[in-house]
C-alpha cells in the first residue's frame, strides 16, 4: 500500500484538486498538467487555454498582442 503524501497541505480541509493545485504552485508547475510553468501558475499550453476561456466568458473582441502568452506563443510556434 502506498503512503499518502504528507506535506503542509495534507491536513487542510480543501478538495484534492485544490491541494494538487497548491502543490503545483509551490513547485512552479502548471496547475493543470504538472508541466514546468512558463509564467505564473500555468504552462504555455494552459496559459493560452485559460486566456481563450476568459475571452469567451467576457465576450472580448480585441486581442492584446502585447500580452505575455502571445509573445511566448510566437516564440514557441511548435506547441
Ligand atoms: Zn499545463
Amino acid at each position: 500500500m502506498r503512503k499518502p503524501i504528507q506535506d503542509e497541505f495534507t491536513t487542510l480541509q480543501i478538495s484534492r484538486q485544490r491541494k494538487y493545485q497548491l502543490r503545483m504552485q509551490r513547485d512552479k508547475r502548471c496547475t493543470e498538467c504538472g508541466e514546468p510553468a512558463a509564467q505564473g501558475s500555468r504552462c504555455l499550453k494552459h496559459l493560452v487555454k485559460a486566456r481563450e476561456r476568459q475571452r469567451k466568458k467576457r465576450g472580448l473582441k480585441r486581442r492584446y498582442y502585447g500580452t505575455l502568452s502571445y509573445k511566448l506563443e510566437s516564440m514557441d510556434a511548435t506547441s
